[in-house]
């Protein structure tokens, strides 16, 4: 079998892996219920299915479509991302990756949702698809694969439930490092899980001190990738009301 990642990269600090190391064991598969959650009374809408003017991209203006309610990726005209920044928050979306089967590992149904513009979480059809393991769908990827494997089929939607706390800085200095916790598909993959730093591809990135809210970025990774129904919630102090 070919290899499904790689070898000659770096050791993920604390750890026995490497970055996409291909011998790291793949996470176990579930099969996720029927169906996930709807927007609540407070929650802010990022795509609501009818415009995309709360959204930019490479040269201005998104060149994604809205697509039968559904913002889809037009390949190749880049990522965008949102005009409004968030910070801490609980942040729903769902996607769907192409029901037809086109491609192989890293190359099927690839997108991603990145937290603050830096921080990835990866979309990918990972149903019986494998990859290697901090790259399949649901990881932080180069860091952490999912706790398990919650995918639904090529071309079904899927949710992912997040809870984002995001980094300190001091300065320059990291006070406090970003913390992730994710359902997929209303399956907890990662809890409270520490990031290491900014994700990327075939290395690992240290924390750069950055504002304390950021834009939400999706990818355009050259596949044909749908979201809808994104909205947040800011996590603050309770209020008092
Ligand atoms: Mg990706």
């Amino acid at each position: 079998m070919a290899k499904l990642g790689y070898d000659d990269t770096p050791l993920l600090p604390g750890g026995q892996w490497q970055v996409h190391d291909y011998r790291r064991p793949q996470p176990r598969i579930v099969t996720p219920g029927a169906e996930a959650g709807r927007a609540p009374s407070d929650a802010r809408f990022l795509f609501d299915g009818s415009s995309l003017s709360g959204w930019a991209g490479r040269d201005g203006d998104v060149q994604w479509k809205i697509d039968n309610g559904c913002l889809a990726v037009v390949p190749k005209t880049g990522d965008i991302w949102t005009r409004e920044t968030l910070g801490d928050c609980q942040l729903h979306l769902e996607f769907a990756c192409p029901a037809e089967i086109k491609g192989e590992s890293q190359g099927r149904g690839n997108s991603g949702v990145f937290l603050m513009g830096l921080y990835e979480i990866q979309v990918l059809d990972g149903y019986n698809n494998p990859t290697y393991a901090d790259g399949i769908t649901a990881s932080i990827y180069g860091e952490f694969p999912p706790l398990v494997n919650a995918c639904r089929k090529p071309g079904d939607w899927q949710t992912y439930d997040i809870v984002w706390t995001a980094p300190r800085f001091n300065g320059v200095a990291l006070v406090a490092p970003a913390y992730l916790t994710l359902l997929h598909n209303g399956v907890l993959v990662h809890n409270h899980t520490e990031l290491m730093g900014p994700t990327g591809h075939r290395d690992v990135y240290p924390y750069k001190a950055h504002a304390p809210t950021g834009p939400l970025k999706l990818q355009d990774h050259g596949d044909l990738v749908r979201y809808r129904n994104i909205w947040y919630r800011p996590i603050g102090n309770y209020d008092g009301q």
